[in-house]
């Protein structure tokens, strides 16, 4: 996606990745190498003006080792800080945004001790290479902690796990957030989203909510971007907790609830952050329509054709293999208005018999 919004302003796009069937193949040469192979990444970088990734867990050493040699953004600080669930937390802490209590943990021990501090239910995470709900374990009290540590136990050395208090939110955030290398911060309107096993199943821009509560989670967003001299797009995930916020989590990169301003910003969070890599001045983040994205995860949803025939709807299949949990494609249905937006939904999720997936948002969107 990012090739796709790039290239019509004449940049030109080369991938590594570790993998032949890797989906930007499709639309950009691919060399195919480990990210740890050096001997690869040196032909590499001498081929390109500027590098950057759109998966965090791409080894900071490497975004550190290309770094000596070509201009790396976001930069390798804020990726190896958002690579560590910790670090992250504190950093909420440093701009006054709070998180869910929680521990670090690296022993049976230390996950006893934290269960009483942190207080059940909880969920326990790695501290690292997380994503999509990966590495976490979900405790509802005491009687859980063996399976946890049975779980994850393994993981506790050397990096580490977390334990994080459960929080009945009402409902999650996310702030997609863009800034250049002149330091020019822009963010799009706050999106609301629907998870389901841990993973994206809906983003709905812009979400309901004051404007009171836009401007903190945009703020927040903006004094994160400041704290890491941060060089591209940036997400910002929340939760709404009794009418305030706390930081879940940060991905240094394009995110999946921002895959909506394709087609409902005036500038996609894709084609921003190439102008914000490349230091070029950053287009409108302004909303152009009402937008619910529906994410397909494990395989695309049949008949796809019949979404194409609903006037509000774009389809994008990724050209992946199928496979439990993976992320395979999106649908973004973008109107005029919420109650057109709304009807359409409606219609996309009877066609393809995914209704199961919209009900979570039904509360939130205007009725039949
Ligand atoms: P994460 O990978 O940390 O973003 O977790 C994936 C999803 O799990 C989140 O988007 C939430 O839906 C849920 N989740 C994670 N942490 C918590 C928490 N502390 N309390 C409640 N739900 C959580």
């Amino acid at each position: 996606m990012l090739v796709l919004a790039g290239a019509p302003l004449g940049v030109n796009f080369a991938v590594v990745d570790g993998s032949r069937d890797a989906c930007a193949g499709q639309v950009a040469p691919l060399h195919v190498a480990d990210w740890r192979d050096f001997d690869a990444l040196e032909r590499f970088a001498a081929g390109v003006d500027v590098v950057t990734f759109d998966f965090e867990n791409v080894p900071a050493e490497t975004a550190q080792w290309l770094s000596a040699r070509v201009p790396v953004f976001p930069g390798p600080a804020a990726l190896a800080l958002a690579q560590d669930r910790v670090s992250e937390k504190n950093a909420f802490r440093a701009i006054g945004l709070q998180t869910p209590a929680f521990e670090p943990i690296a022993s049976r021990a230390e996950l006893d001790a934290a269960a009483v501090r942190v207080g059940l239910p909880a969920i326990l995470k790695t501290r690292r290479l997380g994503y999509d709900g990966k590495g976490q374990f979900r405790l509802r009290g005491v009687a859980d902690l063996d399976s946890a540590w049975a779980a994850l136990g393994a993981q506790a050395q050397p990096h580490g796990l977390v334990l994080e208090a459960f929080v009945p939110f009402t409902r999650e955030l996310s702030v997609i957030a863009v800034r250049g290398r002149d330091g020019d911060f822009r963010a799009w309107p706050l999106t609301q989203n629907w998870h389901r096993d841990g993973i994206l199943a809906l983003s709905l821009a812009p979400a309901a909510a004051a404007p009171e509560l836009q401007r903190q989670a945009l703020e927040h967003a903006r004094q994160l971007a400041e704290r890491l001299d941060y060089v591209g797009v940036l997400a910002l995930e929340l939760f709404e907790h009794e009418g305030r916020l706390l930081g879940n989590e940060m991905a240094p990169r394009v995110h999946n609830s921002g895959h909506w301003s394709i087609e409902g910003a005036v500038v996609s969070q894709f084609e921003n952050h190439v102008r914000a890599v490349l230091g070029w001045p950053l287009g409108d983040t302004a909303l152009r329509a009402p937008s619910l994205m529906f994410n397909w995860i494990g395989a695309l949803p049949q008949p796809a054709v019949a979404a194409l025939a609903l006037s509000a709807v774009r389809w994008h299949d990724y050209g992946k293999a199928p496979r439990p949990g993976r992320k395979v494609g999106h649908a973004t249905v973008c109107a005029a208005d919420a109650g057109v937006l709304a009807r359409q939904a409606r219609a996309l999720a009877r066609a393809l018999a995914c209704e199961d997936q919209l009900e979570a948002a039904r509360p939130w969107l205007p009725a039949a």
